[in-house]
This record gives C-alpha cells, sequence and structure tokens, in this order.
C-alpha cells in the first residue's frame, strides 16, 4: 500500500454521511457576491460598473499582475454594488454584488471544441487563464501559473490529487464516481500541455467506487490509479508526491524540483469544461455535513452564492451552531458571519452543533513527543509551540518553520490541547513581518 513519510493521524473520517449522496443542484440564488479575490495571488480589478446588466459567464474581474485569476459571473442579471463585503478568510473584501434576474442567461461567445487535444499548449494554457481556474481542493493557487514552471524544471509526470484525506468531506469522491471520464479528459489536457508521457491519479483506498471509475475511464491511457492508505494528510502535495513516487521534495522547494505537477481532480474537470465548452469556473461541488445541519449532501453550488442560502436550503440548522467551517475540520477555516460566499476553493461546508464544540484551555507542554511523531513532516511542533507562546517567533527559523504545512496532525494530538497550528501561523506571520521591514 503506498502511503506517506512520517505517522500521521488516523482521525474519524465521518464521510458515509454523504460519500452515497449524488451531486445535486440547489434553488438558484437571488443574488451572489463574487469576491474579487478568491485565490493565492493579487487581486482583480473590476471591469463592470453599479447598474451594469452581466450574463451569466461575463468575466467581471480581470487578473491584475502574473500570479492572478479573472473572475466571472455565475448568474445572469444587475450589479448592484462593488464594494467590501465579508470574506471566508476572515476578513472583508472587494466584491461584485450582482442581483439574478432568474434567467441564467450565458454570454453568446461560449465555443465548443472536440479536437481539444489538437490545440498547442500556448493555447491551452491561455484558456484556462481566461477561464479564471484555481485549484479546487482549498489552496486556489492560479491553475495557469503551475502549468509555466521555469525552463531549467523538467516536468516528467502530472499527478491528479484524489485522496480527499480531510474527514467529513465527499465532493471529490463523488465527482470521481459521477465525472470520470472528464477527470480524465481533463488529465490528458494537463499532460499534454505539459509535454509528459505519465500521469497518475492518487486516490484513497476507503473510495473504492472512485478507484473503479477512474480506472475504468483511464483504461488504455498512460494514466495509473495509485490506491493510497487512507491516513491523514495523505492528499498534501508533497506528501502525496510521496506516496505516489518516492520522491522527495526537498525542504524549502517546490514540486517541480522534482519533476511533477499536482492538480486536484476537480481543477481536472475545470479545465476540461473550459477547453471543450469554453465554460470558465463558476460553480463547484460542494459537500454540506455535520450534525449542525438538516440536509446533507454534495451540491453544486455557484460560486459567489452566499452561505445563508445555502443553510436554508439544506433545510436550516439544527439548534445553535458552534462552528460552521469552510473546508474539512483539520484545515478549514472557521466562519463568522452568514453572509459570506462560496469561492471557486470552498471544498464543504462543516456545521458543529454547539453541544459538539469542547472549549477547554490549553496547558503547558509535557515533552510527550506525540506531536513529533505525528508530523509528516518530521518537525519539532513541540519547538513552535514552545516559542510561539514565547513570543520568540525568530528562534523557530532553525526549525525549519517554513516546511510546515499547517495540516494540524500536531494540534490534533497534543493531550495538552495546545494551539500549534495557530502558534505556527503566529511566528510566520512575524517572521514574514520582520522580513519585509528588512527588504
Ligand atoms: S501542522 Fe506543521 S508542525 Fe504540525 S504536524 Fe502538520 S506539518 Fe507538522
Ligand atoms: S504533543 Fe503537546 S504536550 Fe506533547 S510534546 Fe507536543 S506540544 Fe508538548
Amino acid at each position: 500500500m503506498w502511503t506517506i513519510a512520517g505517522e500521521g493521524i488516523h482521525p474519524t473520517d465521518s464521510k458515509s454521511a454523504t460519500s452515497s449522496i449524488p451531486i445535486a443542484d440547489i434553488k438558484p440564488p437571488a443574488k451572489v457576491v463574487i469576491p474579487l479575490s478568491q485565490h493565492i495571488g493579487a487581486p482583480c480589478d473590476p471591469l463592470v460598473k453599479i447598474g451594469d446588466i452581466v450574463k451569466k459567464y461575463q468575466k467581471v474581474g480581470e487578473a491584475k499582475g502574473v500570479v492572478s485569476s479573472p473572475v466571472h459571473s455565475s448568474v445572469s442579471g444587475k450589479v448592484l454594488a462593488i464594494g467590501r463585503f465579508p470574506h471566508p478568510s476572515g476578513n472583508q473584501s472587494n466584491s461584485i454584488v450582482i442581483e439574478s434576474d432568474g434567467k441564467d442567461e450565458a454570454i453568446d461567445s461560449l465555443k465548443e471544441n472536440s479536437d481539444y487535444l489538437n490545440l498547442d499548449p500556448k493555447t491551452l494554457k491561455d484558456i484556462i487563464l481566461e477561464a479564471g481556474i484555481v485549484g479546487m481542493g482549498g489552496a486556489a493557487f492560479p491553475t495557469h501559473v503551475k502549468l509555466n514552471p521555469p525552463k531549467e524544471k523538467k516536468i516528467t509526470a502530472v499527478i491528479l490529487n484524489g485522496a480527499e484525506c480531510e474527514p467529513f468531506l465527499t465532493s471529490d469522491d463523488r465527482l470521481m464516481v459521477e465525472k470520470s471520464r472528464e477527470v480524465i479528459e481533463g488529465m490528458k489536457i494537463l499532460m499534454h500541455i505539459m509535454g509528459v508521457r505519465d500521469g497518475y491519479v492518487g486516490i484513497e483506498d476507503d473510495k473504492p467506487g472512485a478507484i473503479e471509475a477512474i480506472t475504468k475511464s483511464a483504461s488504455g491511457t498512460n494514466i495509473r490509479v495509485t490506491s493510497l492508505e487512507k491516513k491523514y494528510p495523505q492528499g498534501a502535495e508533497k506528501q502525496l508526491i510521496k506516496s505516489v513516487t518516492g520522491k522527495e521534495v526537498p525542504s524549502g522547494g517546490l514540486p517541480m524540483d522534482v519533476g511533477i505537477i499536482v492538480q486536484n481532480v476537480g481543477t481536472a474537470v475545470a479545465v476540461y469544461n473550459a477547453v471543450r465548452y469554453g465554460i470558465p469556473l463558476v460553480d463547484r461541488i460542494v459537500t454540506v455535513t455535520g450534525n449542525g445541519i438538516n440536509r446533507r449532501g454534495n451540491f453544486n453550488i455557484p460560486v459567489g452564492t452566499l452561505l445563508e442560502h445555502v443553510v436554508t436550503e439544506c433545510g436550516g440548522l439544527v439548534g445553535e451552531p458552534g462552528k460552521i467551517i469552510f473546508g474539512g475540520p483539520m484545515m478549514g477555516i472557521a466562519q463568522y458571519s452568514m453572509l459570506v460566499p462560496i469561492l471557486k476553493g470552498t471544498s464543504g461546508i462543516l456545521v458543529i452543533p454547539k453541544g459538539d464544540v469542547v472549549l477547554e484551555d490549553f496547558r503547558a507542554c509535557i515533552r510527550c513527543g506525540r506531536c513529533v511523531q505525528a508530523c509528516p513532516i518530521r518537525l519539532l511542533p513541540n519547538m513552535y509551540s514552545i516559542l510561539g507562546e514565547a513570543g520568540k517567533p525568530k528562534e523557530a527559523e532553525q526549525y525549519y518553520v517554513f516546511d510546515c504545512i499547517e495540516c494540524g496532525c500536531c494540534t490534533y494530538v497534543c493531550p495538552s490541547r495546545r494551539p500549534i497550528v495557530q502558534q505556527i501561523r503566529y511566528i510566520k506571520a512575524e517572521m514574514r513581518k520582520a522580513k519585509s521591514k528588512v527588504a
């Protein structure tokens, strides 16, 4: 069985509530809020003004800078406002508010091309850029940038990430079961762009339906399915590379340093839709789950739909929520408002009832070493925790803190309930601040 280095953890996966529920649409929202920043990199510049009439798929925000990605309207209707609105990151963000006319009238310029594998790589990359495609596993890194490594980095393989190791989430699982052909066609496009012969799809072995469907769709190609041990964080990019190819990304390095490009399975489908049908990224599959919501499932949701609309369409909350998280419980972000929109990178909405949230003060480190054992990068999380608490971020640099992928394994196993990931984030933020002052 292929697996990661470092012990990792085995949290209760809690996936059975939604893993067999087919993807469904929700009632279209009356209004969407499209943030101009839904990706890593520079926010977009708005291309519309208040009062403009827009069509579905119309570009409403232009990418600014090398690392950026345009945004498009997920409905047809009228621009109501442009300004700062709640964002799932916890801040306010410049956004475009569009009132839907309920017609979903699409732009006229959508073009279908069934001969897409004969397009040259540059044209394909331009289509991906124009379609606003970003990594859909949560990181939201612009896809066209990832597909443009420096010339000296020779890429030899593409890996599709279908591990979905975060507890509760099943959106990638359902996507692979229901849209395996699109996943593989998207993978063929990615391999054609990178000029590689070998492709892999890494899937945890608790998803037999996905493994079967993808294996069937990939038959007769150079794309191999790798069944991975169910273990968190099997789907972290560097861990996935190690599991699938045995190659280790060096400290401070990137996957391209070992000749690999990793993309999420959802990103592959978005690439296929853009190249084949000219459709930009305006919706995504989201797992709605947890004991705090009445109707759980996997839903295709337009980007910009507000959390309050999704909750209403899922039968409302069960009692008072303790936490609502975008993403999974390990790496997701707790939300502070029902008015935050679904983004291109929102893989799940997890609603935990108040009674299930344990609030307890953290205690002193007892040097038990469990966090060290669990860390998949083989770091010393206990040191980050102690130095973070003592307000000595600079001293953490010698312990390779920037190699931490913030997976949360250390926090999960700590018997003293120390907020290790939060302390790591504090250390990284302080060090970045210090470095920018020096520069
Ligand atoms: S959050 Fe960082 S330090 Fe903690 S286990 Fe994950 S990689 Fe290691
Ligand atoms: S798991 Fe917690 S208590 Fe144990 S060494 Fe790590 S930080 Fe200290």
